[in-house]
């Protein structure tokens, strides 16, 4: 039975055949997908790609560009969002 901290969700299982011929389970930390925009899905530039937990020890400045919707939209939907809400 794997240590308890492996039963989660957050490893991902490998096996892997070692050089005596056993087949091992290693465990690995999931990739972290990167931020995308909330209106057209597209990655967004300026926000790092890490777990939420490890980003919230970084100062804002660097975690989302200091801007309207910065770290939500995309430079293009949040120029559209920005335009919607002028003429609103
Ligand atoms: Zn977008």
């Amino acid at each position: 039975m794997p240590a308890l901290r492996y039963r989660s969700k957050r490893y991902k299982q490998r096996r892997v055949r070692t050089t005596g011929g056993r087949t091992v389970t290693h465990y690995k930390k999931k990739r972290v997908s990167t931020a995308s925009c909330a209106s057209c899905g597209r990655p967004l530039g300026g926000v790092p790609w890490m777990r939420a937990s490890k980003l919230r020890s970084f100062p804002r400045s660097s975690r989302m560009p200091n801007r309207p919707f910065g770290g939500y939209l995309c430079p293009a939907c949040a120029r559209q969002a920005i335009k919607e809400e002028a003429r609103a």
